[in-house]
């Protein structure tokens, strides 16, 4: 590795950009997830690299969410492993949630490198294998999802997702948590809750609000739940990126 020198004034995006160069070649990270990452980034940049307050709020309220539900599921592919395996698998400890590996361009081969790396950061349990359930709506490729995992949550955190496959989960009527840097794709659109920030900021602040939530009442997580408002969320990091403020 090019050692980037932490002094550099974009040092934590080139490091990011590296982790996703080094999934492409451990045949985690797709060579599409390379275009996702410069679309993240090109709006990353124009947020101003950090987690908004809306933003924030957002993770509150995820965290809020995974904590009320009876079965989350943590929804992983490509992009994500690579940049935030460890701190995903922190956060499906401190919430109780299922990890599934989900995969626009499903091949076996690259289920299973995303499944063994996530076990070796730490996961004891990765679904996404058995792929005996459908998302209805999907062609058949797209639409696999286990039948014990995504198939029967009720709250799905799906970073990164693709437009149709976030609207084909929403019409299950399952609650959708999406990380996505663009609050423009129909990803953010169809949330429950669209968290418009970069995956490795937003991942660790959802874990930390889970942890300072965990000790409340159910009305009170249910509290955080009802103020939160989707499109009040998407208005505000669009008027962020638009006036940079
Ligand atoms: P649509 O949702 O409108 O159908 P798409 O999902 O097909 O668009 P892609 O380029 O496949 O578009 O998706 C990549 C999405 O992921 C982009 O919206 C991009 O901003 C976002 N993204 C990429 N990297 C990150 C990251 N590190 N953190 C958060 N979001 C990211
Ligand atoms: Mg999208």
């Amino acid at each position: 590795m090019t050692e980037i020198p932490e002094d550099h004034p974009r040092y934590e995006s080139l490091l990011t950009r590296h982790r996703i160069e080094e999934g492409v070649e451990k045949g985690i990270t797709s060579r599409q997830g390379l275009i996702a990452q410069g679309r993240g980034e090109a709006f990353d940049y124009l947020l101003g690299e950090r987690t908004t307050e809306s933003a924030d709020a957002a993770e509150r309220a995820a965290a809020a969410y995974l904590l009320l539900a009876e079965h989350p599921v943590l929804s992983i592919n490509g992009n994500v492993a690579a940049l935030c395996p460890g701190e995903l698998v922190e956060l499906a400890n401190v919430v109780g949630a299922d990890l599934e590996v989900n995969l626009f361009n499903r091949t076996d081969e690259r289920m299973r490198a995303i499944a063994d790396h996530l076990r070796e950061h730490g996961a004891s349990e990765v679904k996404g294998l058995s792929a005996d359930g459908r998302i209805p709506g999907l062609s058949h490729e797209r639409a696999k999802v286990d039948a014990d995992g995504i198939g029967d949550a009720d709250v799905v955190l799906v970073p990164l997702e693709d437009g149709d496959r976030a609207e084909a989960l929403a019409a299950m009527g399952k609650v959708e948590l999406v990380v996505d840097l663009n609050p423009m794709s129909r990803s953010a659109q169809t949330a429950t809750v669209p968290i418009i920030d970069n995956i490795v900021r937003a991942v660790p602040n959802v874990t930390r609000h889970a942890r300072e939530l965990r000790g409340k009442s159910r009305e009170e997580l249910e509290a955080i739940v009802a103020v939160f408002e989707a499109k009040a969320a998407l208005e505000a990091a669009e008027e962020a990126i638009r006036s940079g403020t």
